[in-house]
């Protein structure tokens, strides 16, 4: 069950802080306790003693998260899952056999295999674009698709899809569409604000921030979305536990804080990469090389780029690898959104399961480093990089020199 977000004439910050955070009303805490119980006492037979009966069904510690994320999202409501994977799952479940549903070309890697090798055998079809805006139309088949999936910002190349356009197509067809926010998170855009029906976080990134909850989240405005998703999240069940909740709702009071600092290291970083000779391109939105750079002004808040960027260095794969095991502050890790900074080549890591020709087809070459960039002193960051970009290709010219001796 998800109450209106009370909060929606405030500001994000206080919203942020506030929505979906009642005061204990027998103790006068302030921070709501973690509320385990699996069960609730009722007074007879179907009649409980409060708003809960099971917390598969409902849990107060998940209320108020979803309270929280729909009053963020500027949504009427918010259902959490056990991850983003399931999220989607859910929301896939959801679609009538026969249904199609039209996505882009790079979405997050596990939601293409939950799209090719899943939903096909719920009898689920998708057709996947890498030109959503130009090719939706004609991909549309009339009265069988559903749904368009659209994850903006991509991922790992950092392109961006104009929500406006897309969504008019859509519901011009009576077609829904959904929008991974997960690289954005609610502070740095919004879909629903810009069209969206349903928007999807993985809660495990910006939104938890701290690299210590796997969760997912769903939020929308239409009741009838709400009444079918609210089915299948206690029929499937796949579910976030009350102390995962909690330590996302906390995560997520600091959201803007930690954001706005991404943001601000991802930025001076970028412009630091553009100037470096040892660099073949940089993917950062926030920036005005960007080729979309004019969506982010209107998508994004304050037209920020948010936390990831990725770039090319010169020297080829090695040289790749060479950065990301010499950098002294950015980890070498999957995932991202924490506020520690990550990195990563996609190619070897993330997007090893796709095809090279497909890789690079999309713009994920071998010599393409991800950066989640986090809340450290963004001095240290740029340090950090230069260093590691200086060793990197020192090592790949040794190599170079070596092999021709
Ligand atoms: C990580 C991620 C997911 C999957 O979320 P999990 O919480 O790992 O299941 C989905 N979409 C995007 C964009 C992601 O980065």
């Amino acid at each position: 069950m998800t109450v209106h977000a009370n909060h929606n004439s405030s500001g994000f910050a206080t919203r942020a802080v506030h929505a979906g955070s009642p005061h204990d009303q027998t103790t006068g805490a302030v921070i709501p306790a973690i509320s385990l119980s699996t069960t609730f006492a009722q007074k007879s037979v179907g009649n409980p003693v409060g708003a809960y009966e099971y917390t598969r069904s409902a849990n107060p510690n998940r209320d108020n998260f979803e309270t929280a994320i729909a009053a963020l999202e500027n949504a009427r409501y918010a259902l959490a899952f056990a991850s983003g994977s399931s999220t989607t799952a859910v929301i896939l479940q959801s679609l009538p056999i026969g249904s199609h549903v039209v996505s882009v070309a790079d979405v997050y890697g596990g939601s293409h295999r939950y799209f090719t090798q899943v939903a096909n055998t719920h009898g689920v079809e998708i057709s996947f674009t890498p030109h959503l805006e130009d090719d939706l139309e004609k991909l549309i088949q009339p009265g069988k698709t559903k749904l368009v999936w659209v994850e903006t910002p991509s991922n790992p190349t950092l392109g961006l899809v104009d929500l406006r356009k897309v969504a008019s197509i859509a519901h011009y067809h009576g077609i829904s569409l959904v929008v991974d926010n997960t690289f954005c998170s609610p502070y740095v855009q919004n879909p629903l604000s810009h069209g969206a029906d349903i928007v999807v976080h993985s809660v495990t990134k910006y939104i938890n921030g701290h690299s210590d909850v796997i969760m997912g989240v769903a939020a929308f405005y239409c009741p009838v979305w709400k009444e079918r998703l609210t089915f299948l999240q206690n029929e499937i069940g796949a579910l976030p536990s009350a102390f995962d909740c909690w330590l996302a709702h906390r995560g997520l009071k600091t959201l803007h804080l930690r954001s706005q600092a991404a943001c601000k290291n991802a930025t001076a970083i970028a412009l630091a990469l553009e100037v470096s000779e040892d660099v073949i391109s940089v993917l950062y939105p926030g920036i005005e090389p960007h080729p979309q750079r004019d969506v982010a002004i209107r998508q994004h808040r304050d037209g920020m780029g948010g936390g990831m960027l990725s770039f090319r260095l010169k020297g080829g794969r090695i040289a790749a690898h060479e950065f990301c095991q010499n950098t002294k502050i950015f980890t070498l890790a999957e995932s991202l959104g924490g506020i520690e900074s990550l990195c990563e080549v996609p190619a070897g890591m993330t997007h090893a399961g796709i095809s090279e020709k497909e890789r690079e087809r999309s713009g994920v070459y071998d010599d393409l480093v991800r950066l989640s960039c986090g809340i450290e002193d963004t001095k240290d960051l740029i340090l950090d990089v230069q260093q590691a970009i200086k060793v990197a290709t020192n090592s790949t010219f040794n190599r170079r020199s070596i092999n021709r001796s």
